[in-house]
């Protein structure tokens, strides 16, 4: 059924690669790849990351249980403190939200289809040139991506006119990406007087700017530094999106670590917008959501299960399963015979 299908085009950056690997010559140079070489050309792992790993491995209390659908807490926590600033007032106030996603490109995706669902404007304007896989990110997303003039050939610097032009003519309320610092691939960004400007003529016009994070680090060597324009849309209250990539600056390029933060306008905001956050998340790439660790650490006669009431209807319903509606199982009824019966009861209870 699939013997029509034609062939791909090679991926822009990535056939760089393929064509550099198929290359004899042993004078050949890639430029093509954004990831660390040593001097012999070589993958660099940075000290830092090998500290972690011995850590990880000598520890025997680590497992591979499966983590909540918004992934590992303490991550998130540390990954909105290490964009934000340590004392960011969004963070104090609860109004930050945090998931772990895959990588800068998982995060942008996430963020995207959150947008498509859940906000009135489904345009998202990404400067002219940008990184050739924001377009498909958000396309695919739901979006529709329109640009905003951003580099200027003749000045190989930034096009800041023609910026503010195509960002005040934009219609209220779209969506913005900006490269939060190191733009790719001009390495050419605002002054941060140019971004404040960019903040008053975004927050004037209800722009929801939307942040890609993938090189903090890379354009001043300071991380708070190079987290500044980002903080100064934070400190005027409003709000925003942050995708963070640790690809890069942590040189974890094949291990898909990153983040999507939601600043929110109240606590109270933030906590639903999660909660449909994990509807993005859970038919996309999560499993069985929720930590059952629980079920084992209670002790007893009975297990709280924590399952709903509408939860154990279904299951008494669809698989003749009868507890109390408040999801409390008493142990006792359990044998090796019915376990399964039950596990597959629940997966399909919390999964529906
Ligand atoms: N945004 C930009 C601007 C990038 O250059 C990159 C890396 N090429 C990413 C996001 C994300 O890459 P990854 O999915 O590997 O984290």
């Amino acid at each position: 059924v699939f013997a029509g299908i034609a062939q791909a085009p090679e991926d822009p950056i990535l056939g760089v690669t393929v064509a550099f690997n198929k290359d004899p010559s042993p004078v050949k140079v890639n430029l093509g790849v954004g990831a660390y070489r040593t001097e012999e050309g070589k993958p660099l792992v940075l000290n830092v990351v090998r500290c972690a790993e011995q850590m990880l491995i000598n520890d025997p209390s680590r497992y591979k249980e499966y983590l909540p659908i918004t992934g590992l807490a303490e991550f998130n926590k540390l990954s909105a403190k290490l964009i934000f600033g340590a004392d960011s007032p969004a963070i104090q106030e609860n109004r930050v939200v945090t998931v772990q996603c895959l990588s800068g490109t998982g995060s942008l995706r996430v963020g995207g289809e959150f947008l498509a669902k859940h906000y009135h404007e489904h345009t998202i304007y990404i400067p002219t040139p940008t990184w050739g896989n924001h377009p498909k990110i958000f396309t695919l997303a739901g979006l529709t991506a329109r640009t905003y003039r951003y580099y200027d050939p003749a000045t190989r610097g930034l096009d800041f006119n023609g910026l503010v032009e195509d960002l005040s003519s934009a219609p209220l309320g779209s969506i913005v990406l900006l490269h939060a610092c190191a733009h790719n691939p001009t390495g050419v960004d605002p002054t941060v007087d140019q971004w404040e400007k960019i903040r008053q003529l975004m927050r004037s016009k209800s722009l929801l700017p939307f942040f890609d994070s993938a090189y903090q680090g890379f354009a001043s060597g300071s991380l708070d530094k190079d987290a500044q324009p980002v903080r100064m849309f934070v400190a005027d209250g409003g709000e925003l999106l942050m995708a963070q990539s640790y690809a890069k600056n942590m040189g974890l390029y094949g291990e898909r670590v990153g983040a999507l933060s939601i600043v929110c306008g109240s606590a109270d905001v933030a906590v639903r917008v999660e909660s449909q956050l994990k509807l993005v998340i859970r038919p996309m790439y999560s499993r069985t959501p929720g930590d059952w660790s629980h079920i084992i650490k209670q002790i007893g006669m009975f297990t709280f299960t924590g399952l709903n009431s509408e939860q154990v209807a279904f299951m008494r319903q669809e698989y003749h399963i009868y507890m109390t509606s408040d999801g409390r199982i008493s142990m006792a009824g359990l044998n090796m015979k019915n376990l399964p019966h039950l596990a597959d009861a629940i997966h399909a209870a919390v999964t529906k």
